[in-house]
């Protein structure tokens, strides 16, 4: 399996993800206030949800997760804090934010730094804390490079690597199995159902792009994974790569087979043609054949 991206360019990758911090349980949740009203958005690991806002149904109940503060000092949800009691504790949480953002600054920071201060032998403190942080960016890179994962990996890893150790304790993440075939029912029926039609939902509104890549699991058995590249939201500037389905793929697929396999899984259902006027190209690594010689829809859009 390649899941490389050709288009994705490792700058792009790092100037998108390095203004956002990732959801942090001891942070977004350190307060029994925040606790109780803010969880992190199950589909993206940098914002929050604030569900005092949420059930109030207020329009901006989510956000990056460093403009939590900036949310509860809004007037929209000052308007939950229906008793003295929750205004207290949200001014208390207000002032946690506070500290909380300015020590993960400092960790930043410091994190930008242990290269230095390895090289020149810093206190024996920071030295050992350093040290466990350079063992840990070299796993992550030989965890990489053993898997054949692209090197614009490794930060998002570390991120989620973060998500899961504040979601769920030791013992759960020690005593948890998972086998491939768990992996695949879960991937094809619950998540894939779920990302296949909010990801495919997106194609009504949004200019898109379809890259299609074909890859080869362990027991041989050949799959064919569709993304679009498009944007998720009017207020976004950037577009995203959502994967939309995998397709396995029988003995002899056909450049033919393969281009009517994807047009009938983008252009069949209700809105259809919106997706048509949306869609502008297809790239693919290793079926090339498989644009020239179908019908039009794939061709040119
Ligand atoms: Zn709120």
């Amino acid at each position: 399996m390649n899941p490389r991206r050709k288009t994705k360019d490792p700058s792009e990758e790092k100037r998108l993800s390095k203004p956002h911090t990732v959801f942090r349980e001891k942070i977004q949740r350190g307060t029994p206030y925040l606790f109780k009203n803010i969880i992190c958005h199950p589909e993206n690991n940098l914002r929050f949800i604030c569900l005092a806002c949420k059930e109030a149904k207020k329009k901006n109940y989510e956000g990056y997760c460093e403009n939590l503060r900036i949310h509860l000092m809004n007037k929209a949800h000052e308007d939950t804090l229906k008793t003295e009691e929750l205004k207290k504790e949200c001014q208390q949480s207000i002032k946690f934010l506070e500290r909380g953002t300015d020590v993960s600054q400092d960790l930043d920071v410091k994190d930008e730094s242990d290269k230095e201060e390895t090289k020149e032998g810093a206190t024996s403190g920071m030295k050992s804390k350093s040290k466990d942080q350079v063992q840990l960016k070299f796993d992550i890179v030989s965890f990489l490079i053993m898997n054949n994962l692209p090197f614009n990996l490794a930060n998002k890893l570390i991120n989620y690597t973060k998500h899961l150790v504040n979601y769920y304790d030791l013992d759960t993440i020690e005593s948890t199995k998972i086998y491939d075939q768990q992996v695949s029912k879960i991937a094809s029926k619950c998540i894939g159902l779920e990302l296949k039609e909010s990801n495919l939902k997106l194609l009504d509104y949004s200019p898109f792009s379809i890259s299609a890549d074909e890859c080869t699991d362990k027991a041989g058995k050949s799959f064919l994974a569709l993304s679009a590249r498009c944007f998720a939201s009017n207020l976004e500037n950037e577009p995203e790569d959502r994967l939309l389905t995998l397709f396995e793929l029988g003995e002899s697929s056909s450049g033919k087979v393969l281009h009517d396999l994807i047009e009938n899984f983008l252009f069949n259902g209700i809105n259809k043609d919106l997706k048509q006027k949306n869609f502008m190209g297809i790239s693919s690594d290793h079926a090339p054949n498989m644009i020239s010689g179908g019908k039009k829809g794939l061709e040119n859009g």
